[in-house]
C-alpha cells in the first residue's frame, strides 16, 4: 500500500473511531432527537445558515465514513428544517457523503481489485459501461440495500464519479422524501418502522424494478426501430436456417436439432466447409506425408538408415483426398439428415429478417424462419500485388487440386498456414522460398517460440526471407519471378507456383447482408451474444472472428444456437477467456492466454516460468529433445495467465494447461496431479515443479535446516 493510501485509511480509522469512542451514536437516536428537538429548533432559528451548512457537512461526513444513523439525520433534517429545506439538505449531503465513500473505495480498492480479479472486473466494467446507471438506479430506489455497500462496490467498478453522483442523487430523492416528510411529523414516530411499512417497502421495490423494465421496454423499442419495414410473416416454416455447413454451421444445426428445433442446413458447395474439404484435414495429412519424408534425415540418430525417400506426389495427393473421403461421412448430409437436420444443397440469400431463399438445382425454396445463422466462413485473402492475378496462383482453397509436384514455390505469408505447408512442401522436395513482411513468422506467437521453427524451417531446407515484401509478379520468357524488397533492396525471384497464404478473408457479400444492411467490417459485426442488429440473425465461425479455428467456430456454434432458439428468454454471452490454438509444424506450437508480448502489450504483470524439453527423458528417448513449456502466472501466485509449448506434441500436451485454466487449477495442482512416466506429458508438471522450486518457503526451509542440524546431536 502506498504511503497516499496508507494516511487515508488512518484517517479514516481514526474518525470511525472517534465517532464509537465519544459515544456519538447517542445522538443519532430517535429519542435523542425527540428530546433535543426544541433546543436545535432555537439554535437554528438564531444561526440559520451556519447550522444548515454544519448539518450538511455532519450528514455528508456521517454517509462518508457509513457511520450508522443516516436515518435519524434525515429524520432530522425535515423535523428541524421542514419539508423544502430538509429535502434540499438530506439529498445533497447523502449523495456527497455516498459520492466520498464511492471515492475511498475506488482510491483504496480498485487497484488491488483490479489485480487479483482482473478477468472478473473486465466483464464486469463491461456491463458497467453499457447498463451502470440502470443497475445503480434500481439499487438506490430500493431502501433494503444498504448504502454504504453499494458505495464500496461500485468503488470498484469503473462508473464514472459524475454518473454516480446524480443517479445516487435522483434514486435516493424518493426515499429520502418520504424520510424527511416523516420528520416533519417527529412527535407522531416513535420507531423506524414506523416510516417504513411493508406496503411502503414493496412499492420501492417495485419502483427499484422500473429501470431495469424500462430498460427491457426501450430495447423492445430500439429492435421494433430495427425490423421498421419489414414484414414478419404470422408464423414460420423453421425455428432456424444456419447458411453454410462448416464447422460453425454444422455444430449449430447439429444443436439446434438436438434440442428437438425445425431446423434447414444450406450448403452451396461441400458439406464439411474448409476444415474437412481445403484446410485443417488435407493440410495435416500432407503434413503427415511430409514428416515420413524426413524421418531418413533424423533415424541415423538411432542407428537406424534409410536411403533418401521417393516421393510420389500425385500418390501422397491421393492419399490427401482419401484421407478427406474417409472423413467426409461425419460431415455428410445422410448423417444430418439422420440427427434430424434438413439439409439443401444450394445457395442460401437472407431476403428479410424472416426469409431465406435457397437457390438450388431445382429451382428457388423460399423458407421462413424464426431465426437465421450466418455460418459462411471464410476465404483466402489475395493482396494487390501487381502481375499476381494475371498468374495461376494457388491458396489454401485451390492447391489441393494440382497433381504435379511444384519444383521451385514461393509460399507468401509465415503464418500458420505458410509455415504448416511451406514445411510440408519442402521436405516432400519441393525448393521453397517463405516470404514474411514481419521480423518474425507467428506473428502472435511468443518470439522464443518462432525461433525454434524459424531454425527447423531453414534446417528443412526453406529459403526463409523474414522483413521482406513482395513487391510484384513478372511474367517473363524464362517463367515467372517474384521481386521482392528487403533493407531497401530489391531482389528477383524466380518460381514455378506461388502460394499466397496472407490471412483469410469473411465471406460477407453476396448472400443479402446488404440488402438488410447488416453491419460488417472484416467480419459480421455481432454483439456478445453473437447477434448483428437483427436480434434473430446471428453469425458464428470465421465470417463472425474474432479467431479462424474450428474448435473456436464450434465453441461459438453452441452459443448461436442456443440464444437464436431461447432468445429472448434466456441468451448467453460468448465465453472466450481461455482459447488454445496450435501450429502443427515441427516443432508443434501450442498457446493458450497470454505470452510474454501479448502481456507486456495489455499490461499485465507475469511471471515466467519455464522448462527446457531437451532435459526430459521421454523426449531424450524419442530423439524430440527440442523446445520448451513456458509458463506465465501472476506474480508470486500459481494461478495460469497462459502457456506456451514448442516441441513434439505440443497441441495435445497444452490440454492440461487449457483444462488448469479453464477450471481455476493453479501450478501447484498441477505439480500435485501423477504423470506417467516417461511421457512428453511430464514436460507440464516439471515446469510446475520449476515454479515450485522458485517459490520455496526460504524462511521454512531455513528453520527445517536448524531442527534437523539439532536432531542429528
Ligand atoms: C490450410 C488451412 C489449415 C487450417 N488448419 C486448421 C487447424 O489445424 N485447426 C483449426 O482449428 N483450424 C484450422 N483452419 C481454420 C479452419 O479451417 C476454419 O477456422 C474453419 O473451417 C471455419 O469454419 P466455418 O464454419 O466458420 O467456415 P467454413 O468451414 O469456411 O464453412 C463455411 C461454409 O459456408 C458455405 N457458404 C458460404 N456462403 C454460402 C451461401 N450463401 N449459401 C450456402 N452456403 C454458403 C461455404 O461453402 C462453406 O462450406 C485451417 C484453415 C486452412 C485454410
Amino acid at each position: 500500500m502506498n504511503s497516499k493510501r496508507t494516511i487515508l485509511v488512518v484517517i479514516i480509522a481514526a474518525l470511525i473511531a472517534s465517532f464509537f469512542i465519544l459515544d456519538l451514536n447517542q445522538y443519532l437516536t430517535l429519542e435523542s432527537l425527540k428530546s433535543n428537538q426544541q433546543d436545535l429548533a432555537q439554535y437554528i432559528n438564531a444561526n440559520w445558515l451556519v447550522a444548515f451548512i454544519g448539518y450538511l457537512l455532519i450528514y455528508a461526513v456521517a454517509t462518508a465514513l457509513s457511520v450508522p444513523g443516516a436515518a435519524i439525520l434525515t429524520l432530522g433534517a425535515g423535523a428541524l428544517f421542514g419539508f423544502g429545506w430538509g429535502l434540499l439538505l438530506a439529498s445533497f449531503a447523502s449523495s456527497i457523503g455516498a459520492t466520498l465513500a464511492f471515492l475511498a473505495s475506488r482510491f483504496l480498492l480498485r487497484d488491488w481489485v483490479k489485480n487479483t480479479f482482473s478477468k472478473k472486473l473486465e466483464s464486469i466494467d463491461k456491463g458497467i459501461e453499457k447498463d451502470g446507471a440502470f443497475y445503480l438506479l434500481s439499487l438506490r430506489l430500493v431502501p433494503i440495500f444498504p448504502f454504504f455497500i453499494i458505495n464500496l462496490v461500485m468503488g470498484v467498478t469503473s462508473i464514472k464519479t459524475w454518473t454516480y453522483y446524480w443517479v445516487s442523487q435522483l434514486g435516493m430523492l424518493i426515499g429520502t422524501a418520504v424520510f424527511v416528510n416523516a420528520g416533519t411529523q417527529l412527535v407522531e414516530i416513535n420507531q423506524l418502522s414506523d416510516i417504513l411499512s411493508s406496503d411502503l417497502i414493496l412499492s420501492f421495490v417495485l419502483l427499484g424494478i422500473f429501470p431495469i423494465l424500462a430498460k427491457f421496454i426501450l430495447s423492445a423499442l430500439q429492435q421494433r426501430r430495427v425490423y421498421k419495414g419489414w414484414k414478419k410473416p404470422q408464423k414460420f416454416d423453421r425455428n432456424l436456417v444456419v447458411i453454410g455447413a462448416g464447422s460453425a454451421g454444422l455444430v449449430t444445426a447439429y444443436i439446434a436439432a438436438a434440442i428437438k428445433s425445425k431446423v434447414t442446413l444450406v450448403e452451396r458447395h461441400k458439406m464439411g466447409g474448409d476444415c474437412l474439404n481445403t484446410g485443417c484435414v488435407p493440410s495435416k495429412s500432407l503434413l503427415h506425408a511430409s514428416k515420413l519424408a524426413h524421418i531418413h534425415h533424423t533415424s541415423q540418430n538411432a542407428g537406424v538408415t534409410y536411403d533418401a525417400p521417393k516421393v510420389d506426389f500425385k500418390a501422397v495427393m491421393n492419399k490427401v483426398h482419401s484421407v478427406i473421403k474417409s472423413i467426409e461421412p461425419h460431415d455428410s448430409v445422410e448423417r444430418y439428415e439422420s440427427l434430424g437436420v434438413n439439409v439443401a444443397i444450394g445457395s442460401a440469400t437472407i431476403v428479410s429478417p424472416w426469409q431465406v431463399d435457397i437457390q438450388t438445382e431445382d429451382g428457388v425454396q423460399s423458407l421462413t424462419t424464426r431465426n437465421i445463422v450466418i455460418a459462411t466462413g471464410a476465404r483466402a485473402f489475395v493482396p494487390d500485388i501487381p502481375g499476381l492475378k494475371d498468374i495461376d496462383y494457388l491458396t489454401a482453397d485451390n492447391l489441393w487440386e494440382i497433381q504435379e509436384q511444384p519444383k521451385r514455390m514461393i509460399v507468401l505469408g509465415g503464418g500458420p498456414i505458410g509455415c504448416e505447408l511451406s514445411q510440408a512442401f519442402g521436405r516432400l522436395g519441393t525448393h521453397v522460398t517463405q516470404i514474411e513482411r514481419g521480423a518474425q513468422v507467428l506473428s502472435k506467437e511468443d518470439p522464443d517460440a518462432a525461433l525454434h521453427l524459424q531454425t527447423q524451417l531453414e534446417k528443412d531446407g526453406i529459403d526463409l526471407r523474414l522483413n521482406t515484401s513482395a513487391i510484384a509478379v513478372e511474367t517473363t520468357s524464362e517463367g515467372n519471378v517474384l521481386l521482392v524488397e528487403f533493407a531497401g533492396k530489391e531482389e528477383r525471384i524466380p518460381f514455378d507456383k506461388i502460394l499466397v497464404a496472407v490471412g483469410r478473408q469473411a465471406n460477407l457479400t453476396g448472400f443479402g447482408l446488404e440488402k438488410l444492411g447488416i453491419e460488417t467490417d472484416r467480419t459480421v459485426i455481432t454483439n456478445d451474444f453473437l447477434q448483428t442488429k437483427y436480434p434473430n440473425i446471428l453469425a458464428a465461425g470465421d465470417v463472425a472472428g474474432p479467431y479462424q479455428f474450428t474448435h473456436t467456430a464450434s465453441h461459438q456454434a453452441w452459443y448461436a444456437a442456443v440464444n437464436a432458439l431461447f432468445r429472448p428468454f434466456k441468451i448467453f454471452k460468448v465465453d472466450y477467456s481461455v482459447i488454445p490454438w496450435a501450429t502443427f509444424a515441427e516443432p508443434e506450437i501450442a498457446t493458450v492466454g497470454l505470452n510474454e508480448v501479448s502481456a507486456k502489450q495489455q499490461g499485465i504483470e507475469v511471471e515466467v516460468t519455464r522448462y527446457d524439453i531437451g532435459g526430459l527423458d521421454r523426449a531424450l528417448a524419442d530423439d524430440h529433445a527440442r523446445g520448451f513449456v513456458k509458463v506465465l502466472t501472476k506474480p508470486g501466485k500459481d494461478k495460469i495467465l497462459g502457456a506456451t509449448i514448442v516441441g513434439a506434441n505440443a497441441g495435445e500436451l497444452l490440454a492440461e494447461f487449457v483444462l488448469a485454466m479453464k477450471h481455476g487449477l493453479g501450478l501447484n495442482k498441477l505439480l500435485g496431479t501423477i504423470h506417467i512416466y516417461p511421457t512428453m506429458a511430464e514436460a507440464n508438471k516439471n515446469v510446475a515443479g520449476n515454479w515450485k522450486r522458485d517459490h520455496a518457503p526460504q524462511k521454512v526451509l531455513a528453520f527445517l535446516e536448524r531442527f534437523h542440524t539439532w536432531r542429528r546431536k
